[in-house]
């Protein structure tokens, strides 16, 4: 039976959005990150971070530099009983009128088609969770119910990418997310 996850941004929705973090020193958790992670984890559901790398493509780090920091986040979230399951990243930089030019740049649903095959996951099962209509835009194209966290002036501005729930940071996302699912944290 294919399972449920919950898919996470990961700049600005678990770690703040420095602007193309490529150190372990760039990596700011967001406050409750942690304790929200570890609630799903608690619950069964898979944890995936979706994220937009485009980094990569503008020649400012490599596809290393990305993977030590996934490695870097998983183990300060392991040293809270936390963890990502599995991390997934589009590394292509967008036109030059921002325009994505692969299928996995978020609005694209590359990754989370990838996802789904990978690790059996039923997408209309799942949630996504970001702080960018991007994020919301590829979630609800895919089937996923979707949460966007805080950014007032996005969600006036932009309506027609209403997302399922709007909440200030992952601690009420995952609560909400909890309550969809007739689940309460432990
Ligand atoms: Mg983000
Ligand atoms: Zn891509």
């Amino acid at each position: 039976m294919n399972s449920r996850a919950v898919f996470l941004d990961r700049d600005g929705t678990i770690n703040e959005d420095v602007g193309y973090p490529a150190n372990a020193g760039d990596l700011i958790l967001l406050p409750g990150s942690a304790g929200a992670i570890r609630a799903l984890n608690q619950q069964g559901l898979k944890v995936i971070v979706i994220s937009n790398q485009s980094g990569i493509g503008r020649g400012l780090f490599g596809h290393a530099e990305v993977d030590n920091l996934n490695l870097d986040l998983n183990e300060r979230l392991k040293a809270q009983g936390a963890w990502i399951d599995a991390f997934y990243y589009c590394p292509h930089a967008p036109a030059a009128d921002g325009e994505p030019v692969c299928d996995c740049r978020k609005p694209g649903t590359g990754l989370f088609d990838r996802a789904a095959d990978e690790l059996a996951i039923e997408l209309r099962l799942s949630f996504m969770v970001g702080d960018k209509l991007s994020d919301i835009s590829a979630g609800a194209s895919c089937g996923c119910r979707t949460v966007l966290l805080g950014n007032d002036e996005l969600f006036e501005t932009a309506p027609r990418y209403r997302p399922d729930c709007r909440v200030p940071g992952l601690t009420a996302a995952v609560e909400w997310i909890l309550s969809q699912i007739g689940k309460k944290p432990d």
